[in-house]
């Protein structure tokens, strides 16, 4: 089956200081790229992740204050919430911490026996931690949140739709997902195991407002595939499925094709290679502003229309 995990989860944002204080100073994120949206060069990409940016522990923004974007509507063709994956007895401490930082914190009902916390980020996007013992990953600990309680990357997104029968039939038939819980409302789909890193939930609620993309809302979802190979096969597999597949892009980071599910939800498939070192030292990642090498040739313009960030 070609889908090995999640890699990453990018969002609209409001503002780019306000995106870094919070993933990096909050949440304890480390910065693994700084660079521009290879669709709009004046909007900044940020990728936070584990030491590496592990595909799984990818977390991403496009900071578009100032850009007219209007803030978005949270509903069915999206991803509504991105959960984090932290230890099981580290929710006193999580609550405790966004507290601190004048961030509300709401205790969810359990899910499929693992506690959850929700709070939001000031651009409104949902965010829950899950306290598990079933996520053997090492965080990133050079941050600002001790090791035993640092986020070990992502454990989950949560898609709505508004009916959820071809959705799972695309994920299980072609992209190798199983469902492996469910409860009122909400299936579990999982690839390649069912550890964090590698679920699904598919919300369905016929009666939810169809989603609009702006700030405070998620893009898209991205999951991992082992090599340019098997995208390219899982390409024509979409396709002979009905699906509207874009061509293999370029990121740099990864390859990536784009299409929609039948919920319509924005979903990407993504190589693992080469990942954030291809241009960059694992040392230093995070620390310079990195540009595709088709985009070199407009570095002075780009760098005089971003706002100056502190990392
Ligand atoms: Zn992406």
């Amino acid at each position: 089956m070609p889908i090995l995990s999640l890699h990453h989860v990018t969002a609209t944002v409001d503002d780019a200081q306000d995106d870094l204080d919070f993933c990096l100073g909050v949440l304890g994120l480390r910065l693994v790229k700084k660079t521009v949206n290879f669709d709009n060069h004046h909007v900044y990409h940020f990728y936070y992740g584990d030491e590496r940016g592990t595909p799984g522990t990818i977390w991403t923004t496009f900071p578009y204050k100032d850009h007219g974007v209007k803030v978005g509507t949270k509903g069915a063709g999206q991803v509504t919430v991105t959960s984090f994956s932290v230890p099981s007895a580290s929710l006193a401490f999580w609550r405790a911490r966004l507290r601190e930082h004048g961030i509300a914190v709401t205790d969810v009902e359990p899910r499929f026996g693992e506690e959850v916390i929700q709070f939001s980020d000031r651009s409104g996007l949902v965010f829950e931690l899950i306290a598990t013992d079933r996520d053997p990953r090492s965080p990133w600990t050079a941050g600002v949140v001790r090791a035993d309680a640092a986020i070990r990357g992502l454990h989950s997104v949560t898609i709505t739709v508004r009916e959820p029968v071809a959705t799972l039939e695309l994920m299980t038939a072609l992209l190798g997902y199983a469902i492996v819980d469910e409860t009122e409302g909400r299936i579990r789909v999982a690839v390649g195991g069912s550890a964090p890193g590698h679920i699904i939930d598919v919300a369905h609620d016929e009666q939810a407002d169809a989603a609009v993309n702006g700030l405070g809302t998620v893009h898209h979802v991205a999951m991992a595939i082992a090599s340019e190979d098997e995208q390219l096969r899982l390409r024509e597999e979409l396709i002979q499925f009905g699906c509207k597949v874009t061509e293999v892009r370029d990121r740099c980071y990864f390859k990536s094709i784009y299409f929609r599910e039948p919920g319509n939800v924005l979903f990407e498939v993504a190589t693992m290679a080469p990942g954030f070192t291809a241009d960059e030292d694992v040392t230093r990642l995070g620390r310079d502003l990195k540009l595709p090498p088709w985009e070199e040739e407009n570095r002075a313009d780009i760098e005089a229309h971003l706002s100056a960030v502190k990392t």
